[in-house]
């Protein structure tokens, strides 16, 4: 991993901030336990062989382990129908012992995914994908927050990097990073204080024009593309803090949506890829596993 220096940007180091959040999780973890007697379960279910998504699966039973959480892997055959993972969602849905549920996209082309994620219990969503909570973060009151965009955040707040009064740019409208990242940015507060909310978003996309001008603008830039080393120095100006959500495989190595060499020059702060952005996404997928196990508790 390169080094920072006085001419180079600080380097956010998603590994070490993932691994303090882990250890915070593990404490309450350990007190959810005392109070309730039971542990914290991640349900997660694998449809079909895909490599990635394997791998994916498998870094979250483990990071479930590290804090002492239950997780039940549930594969399926890549012939499954939507009737077929349905029917699982379902009783996962009504299982007691099941505090969260994850499907692992992408799921094969026969399957309706949307369907399938909509059918999600709303309290056992620890992707944050269904609409009720999609609707309840949007209206600046959600109980869960998506993985990824939290985890930029709790990038930034963990180095002390505000986003109130800030100008901040993200490049990419999915619905799993760059549309929840700008919902969250513009609210009046977040779960790590008001400081970390309140900036002026601006979303960029594939059909932005003059993109250069917009993200030279930015005092904080944010990437998630899916396109390997897209943003260069150029756009971007001198001592903003730029994330990397991006990880894209360029033969044997995985690069982010910057070019990180060209950008470190030019940029305050910088996440690396890997070891930004991604760790912080397992974190805080653990974190809403929790949230769930004790918003169950709530609710029935
Ligand atoms: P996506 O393909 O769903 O969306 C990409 C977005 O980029 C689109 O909204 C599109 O409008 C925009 N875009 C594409 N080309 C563009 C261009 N030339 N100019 C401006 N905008 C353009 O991708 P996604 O699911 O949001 O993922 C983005 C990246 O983040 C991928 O590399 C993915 O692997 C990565 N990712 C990382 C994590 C993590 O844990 N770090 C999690 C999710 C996704």
């Amino acid at each position: 991993m390169p080094e920072s220096s006085s001419t180079t940007a600080q380097i956010l180091d998603g590994k070490a901030i993932s691994l303090a959040i882990q250890n915070e999780i593990k404490q309450h973890v350990s007190e959810f336990v005392n109070k309730h007697g039971t542990k914290p379960c991640l349900a997660a279910v694998l449809v079909g062989e895909d490599p990635a998504s394997q791998v994916y699966v498998r870094n979250k039973e483990r990071a479930c382990e590290r804090v002492g959480m239950d997780s039940v892997l549930h594969r399926l055959p890549a012939t499954t129908s939507t009737d077929q993972l349905l029917d699982l969602v379902g009783r996962l849905n009504d299982d007691p012992n099941t505090s969260g549920i994850l499907v692992q996209l992408p799921v094969p082309k026969q399957i309706d995914g949307q369907r399938v994620l909509d059918a999600i219990d709303w309290k056992k969503d620890v992707d944050a994908f269904h609409p009720y909570n999609v609707g309840l973060l949007s209206q600046g009151r959600p109980r869960f927050l998506p993985c990824t965009p939290y985890g930029v955040i709790q990038i930034l707040y963990r180095s002390q990097i505000k986003t109130a009064g800030k100008k901040v740019c993200v490049i990419g409208r999915s619905d799993i990073v760059g549309k929840p990242l700008a919902s969250m940015l513009i609210q009046k507060d977040s779960p790590v204080g008001p400081d970390w909310a309140n900036a002026t978003v601006t979303l960029c996309h594939s059909r932005t024009p003059d993109l250069a001008d917009v993200t030279r603008d930015a005092d904080i830039l944010v990437a998630a593309i899916g396109q390997p080393d897209f943003v260069t120095a150029e756009m971007i100006k001198p001592g903003a803090t730029v994330i990397d959500v991006g990880i894209n495989r360029v033969g044997d190595r995985l690069t982010g949506d910057v070019d990180f060499e060209s950008s470190r020059q030019v940029a305050g702060a910088i996440t690396p890829v890997p070891g930004g952005v991604g760790p912080l996404t397992v974190t805080m997928l653990l974190n809403n596993t929790l949230i769930a196990g004790e918003l169950q508790r709530e609710v029935n």
